[in-house]
């Protein structure tokens, strides 16, 4: 039987982070994770996802905001460029709630954030025509961070630190019912003082005991390459999205333009999901693309499956376990969840190494639907 401090299981995004910051403190962590690292079989494949610091909850403005500093570390410690900030547009239909209500929280904290006309858009970014009547909203404190670099550069600055890295070693059985928790893998077992479990879409499988109440969902994306690709690049085009449809996209970063739809797709399970690509999405993916950008000549590229593990609310769950304080749990972070992920890695570090933390997380306990109930 090995023995560590801490361990981590499941080392995705938010897996990888929490051995950064557990590393970056000087605590010794081991972290364990049943695929090879980088693998695209869970959430956090590819090469985009969205940072944004609009959101209609002050709670998620600030937390994107705190996160920002920690991912500039990572950026620096890094031989690519991970974050790039793009600014984001958001726009609607005229009387779009959603649109309003990120509006009104911004200016309610007092965030800068514009409201450029369709006109004025189409100034700053040709590529982009949006209908005379679109109400729109801008903050540049938004763009992209290549996910699957992030991920294996938390991990690579993990290991230098002195972090171990056990691969392709699945979890069978967590037994927290002592102080110390147990883990049974495919290697063996391990003890250890304390356990963070951040298993992303395997969270109803790994944390059963806990009945949270996660729907997981199957995601697609897809990219599309533009007949003269430079007016799409990163700086020439924002991260956009469309409040009515729930689509959005990203620019031409990676091998293409990319888009997807925000909107829960099928429910389904992270060993059985069903990963052929749905050409109806993809259809009106693209034509949603040709309309707001029309005359890119967009060709299609690729797509890919991923899956999003959803709370009811859509609030994520990080914190202690209820029945052991040495086991603390990261999950459903229902399909907004990687720009918080260095921020989230830090904050289970400060839980493990700490037992508190100085970030407001009362609100994602584990043990909130308990109470609801
Ligand atoms: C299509 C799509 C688009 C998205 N877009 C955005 C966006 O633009 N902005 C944004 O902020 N968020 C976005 N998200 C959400 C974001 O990517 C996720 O919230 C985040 O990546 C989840 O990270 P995670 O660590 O919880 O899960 P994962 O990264 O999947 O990590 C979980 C890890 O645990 C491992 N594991 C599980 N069980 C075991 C076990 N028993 N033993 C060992 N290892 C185990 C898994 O193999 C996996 O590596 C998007 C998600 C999808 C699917």
């Amino acid at each position: 039987m090995r023995h560590a401090k801490i361990l981590v299981v499941g080392l995705g995004a938010m897996g990888s982070a929490a051995l950064y910051h557990l590393a970056r403190r000087g605590v010794p962590a081991g972290g364990i994770e049943q695929f090879q690292i980088g693998h695209a079989l869970g959430s956090s494949h590819g090469f985009s996802r969205i940072f944004r610091n609009i959101y209609p909850h002050p709670l998620y403005v600030e937390l994107a905001e705190a996160a920002i500093p920690l991912w500039q570390e990572l950026d620096s410690l890094a031989a690519e460029k991970l974050m790039q900030f793009t600014g984001l547009l958001y726009f609607a239909r005229p009387g779009n709630r959603d649109i309003e209500r990120s509006i009104e929280a911004m200016e309610a904290l007092r965030r800068p954030i514009e409201r450029p006309t369709p006109r004025e858009v189409a100034d700053r970014y040709p590529a982009l025509r949006l209908p005379q009547d679109t109400v729109t909203c801008f903050t540049d404190q938004a763009g992209l961070l290549n996910v699957g670099r992030c991920i294996l550069e938390h991990l690579k600055q993990a290991q230098r630190r002195g972090a171990t890295i056990h691969e392709q070693v699945r979890v069978h059985r967590v037994d927290i019912s002592k102080d110390t928790p147990l883990l049974e893998t495919s290697a063996g077992r391990f003890r250890c003082d304390r356990l963070i479990i951040s298993p992303g879409p395997w969270a109803p499988e790994l944390l059963e005991d806990l009945a949270l109440p996660l729907r997981v969902t199957r995601q697609q994306e897809f990219y599309f390459r533009p007949k003269h690709r430079a007016p799409y690049k990163p700086g020439r085009l924002p991260v956009f999205g469309d409040m009515d449809t729930k689509y959005y996209g990203f620019p031409d970063y990676g091998p293409g333009v990319k888009t997807a739809d925000d909107s829960l797709g099928i429910e389904t399970s992270p060993d059985q999901v069903d990963r052929q690509l749905e050409p109806g999405k993809r259809d009106d993916l693209q034509e949603w693309l040709e309309t707001i950008m029309p005359g890119a000549g967009f060709s299609y590229v690729k797509g890919a499956t991923c899956m999003y593990t959803n709370t009811p609310d859509r609030d994520f769950v990080i914190g202690a376990h209820p029945s052991n304080p040495n086991v603390l749990v990261a999950a459903g972070f229902s399909g907004h969840g990687f720009k918080f992920s260095t921020l989230v890695g830090k904050i289970l570090a400060d839980l493990a190494a700490d037992g508190t933390t100085d970030f407001p997380v009362d609100r994602f306990r584990p043990d909130r639907f308990e109470k609801a109930a």
